[in-house]
């Protein structure tokens, strides 16, 4: 008698099977790959239980928002379910714990936290006050929080801001946007896509938004002086990294203009880790 067949497996999305090739091509990368992939499926959950918020700003509100450079999702606006919070919060925290990027101390106070049903609300509102200046208050005093909580929280946000900016694309234009940080949330840019029509758009590290930015201007300085930027790219042209010498800040790109697929973050930010090592052995940071 022949085998039953197995079961299919459920489908893969596109980063992950990326991924998977990547880890292939690029062994030596395949520690950083297996934690991309955990927080790709991890936030992948939570975002299937995030609706898409109802916000509904004033237009003129949001005219003077971004005429002033500052963003429009207010904390108040996101949906947070605070239980489903704390899930990604802790499970988030324990993945970057198992690949080291948060030490024991660290994870045992954010377990902590995360096990407190009232502890992290207030530090995550203060956080998003801080962070996104949507409101232009003055960032509040740095207080004994776990090291790395940044990078817990920005993660384990992630899936409900993406939901916010998902919202407001659809309710106003942010094409006018000029300014260096995200339009939504406030974050910096992680990364960067150069399109097939050689415009560059930048990458929010925080809720993965993408906003056009000048090819030669650099983001978290402004500077705009071409001489004073130092472009480089992978042999096969598919990325690219500018960096800054004023403020000696750089940011990866992957560009489009010779790519069979669209940007990835999740998986070109991996992709490019061979690219951050040069960056830094140049200088940059
Ligand atoms: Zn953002
Ligand atoms: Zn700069």
């Amino acid at each position: 008698m022949p085998d039953r067949p197995a079961r299919p497996p459920r489908a893969e999305s596109r980063e992950v099977v990326e991924l998977k090739q990547l880890r292939a091509a690029h062994p030596e990368l395949a520690s950083a790959i297996d934690m991309q992939l955990e927080l790709v499926e991890m936030q992948r959950r939570v975002q299937a239980r995030v609706p898409l918020p109802w916000i509904h700003p004033d237009p003129e509100w949001l005219a003077t928002q971004q005429s002033a450079g500052r963003p429009v999702v207010r904390f108040g606006d996101i949906p947070l379910d605070w239980s489903d919070f704390r899930l990604a919060f802790r499970q988030t925290a324990d993945i970057l714990h198992r690949y080291e990027s948060v030490d024991r101390a660290a994870h045992q106070q954010m377990q902590a936290l995360s096990r407190d049903g009232n502890a992290l609300q207030p530090i995550v509102t203060e956080w998003y006050q801080a962070t996104s200046r949507v409101d232009d208050l003055p960032p509040p005093a740095a207080d004994g929080a776990p090291a790395n909580i940044d990078q817990v929280l920005l993660l384990a946000i992630r899936p409900f801001l993406t939901r916010c900016a998902e919202a407001l694309i659809q309710r106003a234009d942010f094409s006018a946007w000029r300014f260096g940080h995200c339009p939504f949330c406030g974050w910096e840019p992680d990364f960067a896509v150069i399109m097939p029509s050689g415009d560059r758009r930048l990458i929010c590290g925080r809720c993965v938004a993408q906003w056009p930015f000048d090819q030669l201007t650099c983001p978290f300085c402004e500077n705009d002086d071409r001489s004073q930027i130092t472009s480089f790219a992978t042999p096969d042209g598919l990325y690219r990294v500018n960096a800054c010498n004023v403020c000696k800040r750089y940011l990866k790109a992957y560009d489009a203009r010779h790519a069979a697929r669209p940007v990835m973050v999740a998986v070109d930010t991996i992709a490019t880790l061979p690219l951050d090592a040069a960056a830094m052995q140049r200088g940059y940071q």
